[in-house]
């Protein structure tokens, strides 16, 4: 067993499993965290959503309109003649702060700090260009790795949790890939979380779950699909591919240390899913920090000065419209 890795019993991973569904449902799909990001950074007009990134006018209005369903961004009205609408974060799309910021944190540890120049993260009156943030525990404020949580949910709350499979199963998205000629700032991040298999493939990795059979099980991905995606996250330098021990014919597929950074934007995830998503509210994922025992949940703290960043207090800058073309 890799000490890499959290700890928990089987019922918590299947409730891991469909906790990180519930999410997926919702923001794993690559157009709409490009919306996100792009409102984040203070994009409200359907035109410089549509011009930012390339969508189409009728995908962008598709993708407005779930959105807006979701709660997550709220049309608003700002000229009557011509009408037109303007698009704002509502404050469950603000508490997505926390997932974005882990998002393009982990964007530049992959690419060597590049994306910088597209995305950055700035903590207001602390230092000019970008920040790094690093993930706490909040009882105890120490770092927090994949290595040193512990998960546990109640069992009644389990029960309600609904079944792999099902409706998302007939989900998968058509649109998982972008626009080759529009330069988007999280290419890696968006190869994983802008498609829900992915997403759902390194979930399983964290829970230990390794073999292409296992995952197959896991997940119900159709095994030609399964292949190409564990192509590219090899590819993406995700998973490291080895022959299994027992038959020496199977391949395991192992999360590398840049997988495994993307724990952090998993517990992200999650904290916003149990205080935003209804049907996770009141069945929350409890995480413990082995280091301290108590129960947290993840703060961001700013590397130059160790200051919890909040959207208050911090911003994600895009580079503008021109020079993203
Ligand atoms: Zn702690
Ligand atoms: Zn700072």
């Amino acid at each position: 067993m890799s000490s890499h890795l959290p700890t928990f019993d089987l019922g918590t991973a299947s409730a891991i499993m469909a906790a990180g569904r519930q999410v997926a449902d919702v923001l794993c799909d690559r157009w709409t965290l490009l919306i996100l990001l792009s409102a984040h950074a203070g994009d409200t007009c359907f035109s410089d959503f549509r011009d930012r990134w390339g969508i189409s006018n009728r995908m962008l209005s598709s993708r407005l309109k779930a959105l807006e369903s979701q709660g997550l961004m709220v049309k608003m009205v700002y000229s009557r003649r011509p009408i037109r609408h303007s698009y704002h974060l509502t404050p469950k799309g603000t508490a997505l702060f926390d997932v974005l910021i882990c998002m393009i944190n982990w964007e530049a540890s992959a690419d060597g700090g590049k994306s910088d120049q597209l995305v950055r993260i700035e903590h207001l009156g602390c230092s000019h260009g970008a920040i790094h943030p690093s993930i706490h525990c909040s009882a105890c404020n120490e770092p927090v790795t994949a290595s040193n949580v512990d998960f546990t949910i109640n069992n009644s709350a389990q029960q309600e949790l609904p079944q792999w499979g099902t409706a998302y199963r007939r989900s998968e998205p058509r649109s998982s890939t972008g626009p080759s000629t529009h330069p988007h700032p999280l290419e890696i991040v968006l190869s994983i979380y802008g498609n829900k298999w992915s997403n759902e493939i390194v979930r399983c990795a964290f829970l230990r779950v390794s073999t292409f059979g296992e995952i197959q099980r896991h997940t119900g991905i159709s095994t030609n699909i399964l292949a190409d995606r564990l192509t590219r996250l090899v590819d993406a330098g995700i998973f490291r591919q080895e022959s299994s021990k027992s038959d020496g014919r199977s391949s395991n597929y192992k999360l590398t240390a840049r997988g495994r950074g993307l724990f952090s934007i998993i517990l992200a995830m999650w904290a916003w899913a149990d205080r935003w998503i209804e049907e996770r509210i009141h069945a929350p994922l409890r995480l413990t920090h082995q280091d301290c025992g108590k129960t947290f949940h993840v703060i961001s703290r700013c590397n130059q000065c160790s200051d919890i960043l909040k959207p208050s207090n911090s911003r994600i800058v895009l580079s503008s419209l021109d020079e993203a073309h």
